[in-house]
């Protein structure tokens, strides 16, 4: 039958507010006006004008708050279904954190209002700054980088303002052949040359690789610790003292910092510069695209090159020390700003309020959960999805289903796909590049072990299904599997410019 069903969920959802225009629908019809009508003519200039009204959807009030409402059922997210995507620890966003930015005092600040009359805020984010310092190991932060990404960059550009102060010229960004793409594309941006180094089979940095590649022109060294195949690098301390002896700097990207809160500090392994990814490690809401923050914290050395303003508290130290004041200042050798003001402050009030909410022992309980979480996942898993490194792991690993694929023609996409049909978020796939079939799980330390459990059970279940239907993967969802390289390359984003939906 071919009718128009408002009750088909899905149906109405995929639907586009223009194809549900009616003319002459409202949502709201105002009384006729009581007072003489005025045309824009004479306020307006005739060539600003359009030629005819815009093409807007003419819908009902009900029909948008259904439009987006169902739209809003057709994602899969942290407060609707499990969510191991490996690399961007998805934690639980606690609704309290939305209530407390939501504050008047926090959520109407204007960043423009004087110090003076702003001190309550300041507050806020001078005691950020030192916490982020405390658990880093490093001195001097700034909150001002939007996301990850940006951290780096900013970092990057305080090594290259530090280095062009000594007058040396160093062009050489060195990272692992796992790394996260934005570490060589943020080295680039920032004017250097990339050099990436092979691994030792067991995912770790290579030692004699690495030594062959240091020298005056080395910059940094960037590293995730622990890594991306979820495992500590047990030569960090080493890595760092051959980088310092050449003359280089340790960068520290923090994105995996949920393995080792409170346990390790990368200040205390040697690293100059890091950044934190406030949305991962510290509950921001993050995914499609949505605000995140990735303050930086660096050594003694590399303070004044700081973007500004950074929060100083004339009396020092924490708190909400009796008559403190708290002002803004740029450092000395500034390398400018990266973001306006202190970049998204809301991320990092949720931050602030996870931080002091946990407190130090709550953190360490946080990052021992998350490593006990992915341990007994990966224990639950590994007969059928072998993880080709280590023994343990720690906040996540790194599965392959190379097996799979040999034995069935059952790729990693295939069983990621598949997994939404049972309810769960797929894992990362296909990174880090170096494992075949890569299945990256993180499932961090807010999920139950019963959620583990169904989860792995589902996995196993997948592994056992005819192929031809895990091909064909997802067939329950809205959409199935788009063409994902046009979908990058020609993204439709208006309405107007697209073809005819079908
Ligand atoms: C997420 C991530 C980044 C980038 O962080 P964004 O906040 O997304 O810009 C960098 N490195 C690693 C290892 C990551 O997982």
């Amino acid at each position: 039958m071919d009718f128009y069903n408002p009750c088909m969920r899905n149906q109405q959802a995929t639907q586009l507010l223009f194809e549900l225009s009616h003319a002459g629908r409202r949502g709201a019809r105002y009384p006729a006006c009581d007072v003489p009508e005025e045309t824009l003519d004479e306020l307006l200039l005739q060539d600003h004008l359009a030629d005819a009204p815009p093409p807007l959807p003419e819908v009902t009030e009900p029909d948008v708050v259904r439009h987006f409402v169902n739209l809003s059922t057709l994602n899969m997210s942290v407060d609707t279904h499990f969510y191991p995507l490996g690399s961007c620890t998805m934690k639980y966003n606690p609704k309290r954190h939305e209530r407390l930015a939501r504050l008047p005092g926090i959520g109407d600040v204007h960043p423009q209002q004087r110090p003076a009359d702003n001190q309550g805020m300041l507050a806020l984010l001078y005691e950020m700054q030192e916490m982020l310092a405390e658990i880093a190991g490093l001195p001097a932060v700034s909150l001002q980088p939007a996301a990850g990404a940006q951290g780096e960059f900013t970092a990057l550009l305080l090594a290259a303002a530090y280095f062009r102060d000594r007058g040396e010229q160093r062009t050489k960004v060195l990272f692992p052949s796992s790394a996260h793409g934005t570490n060589p594309a943020s080295a680039a941006l920032a004017g250097f040359d990339t050099v990436q180094l092979k691994q030792t089979s067991n995912g770790l940095v290579d030692l004699e690789e690495l030594g062959s590649h240091l020298d005056d022109q080395t910059a940094v060294f960037m590293i995730t610790n622990p890594n991306t195949v979820g495992l500590f690098e047990p030569n960090i301390k080493r890595i760092s003292d051959m980088l310092h002896e050449v003359g280089g700097l340790v960068y520290i990207d923090g994105a995996n910092m949920n393995a080792i809160l409170g346990i390790t500090r990368p200040g205390d392994f040697g690293g100059d510069m890091m950044h934190y990814n406030v949305h991962k490690t510290f509950t921001g809401p993050h995914g499609a695209g949505g605000p995140g923050a990735g303050p930086i914290a660096v050594q003694d050395f590399l303070a004044d090159y700081l973007p500004g303003p950074v929060v100083r508290n004339a009396e020092g130290g924490m708190g909400n020390t009796e008559g403190a004041t708290y002002t803004l200042e740029t450092p000395s050798k500034s390398v400018g700003r990266v973001r306006s003001f202190f970049g998204n402050v809301g991320i990092l009030v949720r931050g602030y309020c996870y931080l002091r909410t946990l407190g130090a022992a709550g953190l360490r309980e946080a990052s021992e959960q998350a490593v006990l979480n992915a341990n007994y996942l990966k224990a639950r898993l590994e007969d059928v999805l072998p993880v080709p490194n280590g023994e343990r792991c720690m906040h996540e690993f790194v599965a392959s289903a190379k097996q799979v694929k040999q034995q069935r023609g059952v790729t990693a996409m295939d069983i990621a796909k598949r997994l939404l049909d049972y309810g769960f978020h797929a894992p990362t796939v296909y990174f880090p590049l170096d494992v075949p079939e890569a299945m990256m799980m993180e499932p961090t330390e807010t999920e139950s072990k019963e959620t583990l459990d169904a989860f792995a059970e589902a996995v196993r279940t997948i592994l056992t299904e005819d192929p031809d239907l895990l091909h064909t993967a997802p067939h329950s969802t809205a959409v199935s599997r788009p063409d994902e390289v046009e979908a990058g390359r020609s993204p439709c984003l208006s309405w107007m410019s697209c073809p005819a939906s079908e």
